[in-house]
């Protein structure tokens, strides 16, 4: 069978829906796509350099029991990453739960009684609220260990450095910058833009410590925040660095003294990175960022694709298709309830795995609001695999990230178009190509 009559026959994929995919998918393969495989080239090398310099060989993948003293597996796995961010150190365990797990061990192993946090790129993500006791009055919040927090909202999608530098007092120890979209409707901040914001606050305070949450960044630019003056980069393995191969897991690297502390939170003073068994995923976490910059750039194509075709049936999008970009997601701005809740359905309905379910609203722990997610994904929970998600509250934005592979996206938004056609409006425009 051809592929037009696999999607029609076994998907259900109209000709309507197949040719104004198509005519989408040709504009941005005629001026957007070059540029993204140019970027995972760059990065493919540069991980491949990371895992010969530190002379990765397969005894590496064997594992230990116990303590974990001695994992030499584990050590250069944490280098390797280290390689490619180009910090000190770094720590990558599959025992970092999450990203949030990540987040709130670095915060905390920085920040003491008294101390001063900023987030200076806006509110920050849901769940780092309910960490730092914004949301919520969970036990052990940063808030209860007396730590102070305030925020900076970003000016026309940029960091307001000024109001950054003004803000800072003799308390203020970090400064926290979100570098992608998260639950918000702008685009991710560009690395060029978080540079120059560092920078300038470098100018005034030197020695302020610069905490970027990388989550969905990684491998999205050639470059990292940690190429560019942060002092600490976090994120999760079963988002970008993970490749979809990570079982689990989240890295904080950055400068040697960070490190230390935050290894000390995750175990315990005196400990630190010595222990910590790898239950023999060391192998995974390796080739999951072996796969990383190839994965990304097929996430960051189909991102492209849901922006461009939902951008051209006329909803507000972000980023827009001309805009850098800087994470994996794609943003998409409905109004409307109902089609939130149809987009992820279709995107689940697009699955490889759990394609039969359907996704629901829920209170999902750490959020506010009611969150409706839909991935079918071989890591349960990845969002490098294709997913969508969407916090219940107006205006009703979808955020799509992941997909190991581009076709696969396609075939969700092909889906979802499908699914669209139900809603008059959309109708029209598609049958009217
Ligand atoms: C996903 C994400 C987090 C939290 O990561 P989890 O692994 O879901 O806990 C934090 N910040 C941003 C920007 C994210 O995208």
């Amino acid at each position: 069978m051809s592929t037009e009559e696999i999607l029609c026959k076994q998907f259900g994929i109209s000709e309507t829906v197949y040719n104004y995919v198509t005519k989408i998918e040709k504009d941005l393969k005629e001026n957007y796509f070059d540029k993204i495989e140019k970027i995972r080239e760059a990065n493919q090398y540069k991980v491949i350099y990371a895992m010969q310099e530190h002379k990765l060989d397969y005894t590496n993948f064997y594992w230990n029991t116990g303590y974990g003293y001695d994992d030499v597996g584990r050590e250069k796995a944490e280098k390797i990453f280290a390689s490619v961010f180009h910090t000190e150190d770094a720590l990558v365990r599959p025992s970092i739960a999450s990203g949030t797990h990540a987040l709130y061990l670095t915060l905390s192993a920085i920040l003491q009684y008294g101390d001063e946090a900023i987030a200076i790129s806006g509110r920050p993500y849901d769940t780092l609220l309910t960490v730092l006791g914004e949301e919520g009055n969970e036990p052990c919040n940063l808030k209860e260990a007396g730590i102070i927090y305030k925020e900076i909202p970003l000016y026309n999608n940029d960091i307001d450095w000024e109001s950054a530098i003004k803000a800072v007092t003799m308390k203020t120890k970090l400064l926290m910058i979100q570098r992608s979209t998260g639950y918000s409707f702008r685009p991710a901040l560009t690395l060029e833009k978080i540079k120059n914001a560092i920078a300038k606050i470098r100018e005034v305070y030197p020695n302020i410590y610069i905490m970027v949450d990388n989550c969905y960044g990684e491998f999205v630019d050639e470059i990292e925040p940690s190429d560019i003056g942060a002092d600490v980069i976090v994120g999760s393995l079963i988002k970008n660095p993970g490749g979809g191969i990570a079982l689990s897991g989240g890295y904080v690297a950055g400068k040697k003294a960070i490190i230390d502390r935050v290894a000390n939170r995750l175990t315990a003073p005196g400990v630190g990175k010595e222990i910590g068994l790898t239950f023999g995923t060391t192998r995974n976490t390796l080739q999951g960022l072996f796969f990383a910059p190839h994965i990304v750039s097929e996430a960051v194509k189909g991102a492209m694709l849901f922006g461009g075709v939902f951008s051209s049936l006329g909803f507000e999008v972000t980023p827009a298709l001309e805009e850098q970009r800087s994470d994996i997601v794609q943003a998409i701005k409905f109004n409307n309830k109902d089609m939130v809740v149809k987009i992820c359905e279709a995107v689940q309905n697009a699955s490889p795995v759990d394609a039969h379910v359907s996704p629901v609203p829920w209170d999902m722990p750490g959020y506010s609001n009611q969150v409706i997610m839909a991935s079918g994904a071989f890591v349960s929970g990845s969002s490098i695999e294709l997913s969508a998600d969407a916090p219940m509250r107006p205006p009703y934005i979808a955020y799509i990230q992941g997909g190991l592979f581009y076709d696969h996206c396609k075939l969700g938004v092909m889906l979802s178009l499908e699914k669209m056609m139900e809603f008059g409006e959309v109708k029209n425009i598609i049958s009217n190509l």
